[in-house]
């Protein structure tokens, strides 16, 4: 019988390794968790939490603007970048608090160095190797920034988070999450904005009219959005300033540029094809439904395996693999109908398929869409509209996708999405008594088949 020090080693304690380490340990598993950044990863402190935090900074400034047409009569409005940056700070930092505490009284052992994989059963961790029955990969992704002339001078949004100050005018780089959060962030805040992206529409990955809708809203609020268009190089040509020259041949300047153009699995270095597990071409690590690689007691999870990257897949995923060994319940996650938002302004959130992938995987679809000014903004100057879309199988009547822009959009698709887990059809949607007035109700309303 080998002897091990750990029955779980977990390297990386973001969203997806904490969960799968704490939940272990309250299984009856001896568990080690290894972190050389800070503890929740990307998602707690350079990801999700301060980036919706920015966000609500963000649309203050519209709320301050609709106010008016309420009648308050307010003040030209200051904003301080230190303030929301400390208060921000102190946020992350009670966070980061929470989750030490969550693994010590799991009895979770935290090492907080950079460790890498030796063998089958080997880490090495400081200046210590580790034997452990089960080794889990959880060290999620990093920002890919292209090679072009310049590119120093450019942040990715792991830099984003604490720029010293706000720029004079921004320019963001890229059409996805990221890359449409980020501008209308700045854009919010009251920096003049331009999105640079490659293709033709933005959230290339959605439902084709919700990237063409979200341009249009965004340029409403003010952000400049160039389509088809490259950066070619950056130059500096002050202390503050740059010049980003396009693939038009124009040129553009700004005090700031934000390259938000994908990220990479975090796997160099980490000894993983020494232990036998072959990375796929883009640095991901293939695992089959149990969350296993080619070497049975080397698992991964997360944005590691680069599937769908978002933290409550990586929780799930982590809650799924402390079942599956240390509880005797094989538990495989069910990846269809995973509900998501992108915190732009405004927001868009979606479940289940686009319409473009339903048309090819089904032999009728039926589209019901509608989009609206909303009734707070009847009194405002507020010229922003809300779209809702529904996409169903005609000859089941089940509803096999849900998309919305508008504000909070991913607090009425997360409901929206346990109708689609349930199957409900188009016929249950119809029988759902409404709130009134509310955007979301439209849901239930919509009896047109668009043409
Ligand atoms: P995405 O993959 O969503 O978008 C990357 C964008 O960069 C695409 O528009 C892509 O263009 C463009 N791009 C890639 N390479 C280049 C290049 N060389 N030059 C110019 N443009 C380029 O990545 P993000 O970095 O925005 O986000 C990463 C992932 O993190 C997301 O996919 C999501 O899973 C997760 N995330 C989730 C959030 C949420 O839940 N709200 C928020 C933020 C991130 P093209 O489309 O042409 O390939």
């Amino acid at each position: 019988m080998p002897s091990f020090d750990f029955d779980l080693f977990t390297i990386g304690a973001g969203s997806g390794g904490v969960r799968a380490s704490r939940v272990a340990a309250s299984y009856g598993a001896r568990v080690a968790v290894a972190e050389e950044r800070h503890l929740g990863g990307t998602c707690v402190n350079i990801g999700c939490i301060p980036k919706k935090l920015f966000s609500y900074a963000a649309h203050v400034h519209e709320e301050l603007d609709d106010a008016q047409g309420f009648g308050w009569q307010i003040p030209p409005a200051q904003f301080h970048w230190p303030t929301l940056l400390a208060n921000k700070d102190r946020e992350i930092a009670r966070l980061n608090g929470i989750y030490a505490r969550l693994l010590e009284n799991a009895g979770v052992q935290v090492l907080h160095q950079r460790a890498t994989v030796i063998d089958a059963h080997t880490v090495a961790c400081g200046d210590r190797h580790y034997r452990a029955k089960h080794i889990l990969i959880a060290t999620g992704a990093r920002p890919v920034m292209p090679a072009i002339p310049g590119i120093e001078f450019a942040i990715s949004s792991d830099d984003a988070f604490a720029l010293p100050a706000l720029p004079q005018r921004a320019l963001v780089v890229g059409g996805g999450y990221i890359a449409v959060e980020f501008a209308s962030i700045f854009q919010g805040l009251g920096v003049p904005t331009t999105l640079v992206y490659r293709g033709k529409q933005l959230l290339r990955q959605f439902d084709t009219e919700l990237g063409v809708l979200l341009a249009e809203e965004m340029r409403k609020k003010g952000v400049q959005i160039l389509l088809e268009t490259d950066i070619t190089a950056l130059e500096k040509t002050t202390n503050h300033g740059l010049r980003a020259h396009l693939s038009s041949g124009q040129t553009l300047e700004a005090d700031l540029a934000l390259f938000a153009t994908g990220r990479s699995p975090n796997t160099s270095g980490l000894g993983l094809e020494a232990a036998g597990v072959t990375l796929a071409a883009d640095g991901a690590i293939p695992v089959n439904a149990w969350l296993q690689t080619q070497v049975p007691s080397i698992h991964a999870l997360g944005d590691v395996t680069n599937r769908i990257n978002l933290t409550p897949v990586a929780t799930a995923e982590g809650m799924a693999l402390a079942r599956t060994l240390f509880r005797d319940q094989p538990t495989s996650m069910d990846y269809s109908n995973i509900p998501t938002a992108v915190f732009s302004h405004p927001n868009v959130a979606t479940v289940g398929l686009s319409e473009q992938a339903a048309r090819a995987q089904f032999a009728q679809v039926d589209i019901y869409k509608t989009g609206f000014r909303s009734l707070k903004h009847t009194l405002t100057e507020n010229t922003a509209r809300i779209f809702m879309k529904l996409v169903v199988d005609a000859q089941t009547d089940r509803v096999l996708g849900a998309h919305m822009i508008g504000p909070d959009a991913g607090e009425t698709i997360q409901g929206i999405a346990i109708a689609l887990k349930c199957g409900a059809t188009k016929a249950q949607f119809d029988a759902t008594i409404g709130i009134h007035p509310s955007a979301a109700e439209e849901f239930v309303t919509m009896r047109e088949k668009s043409a």
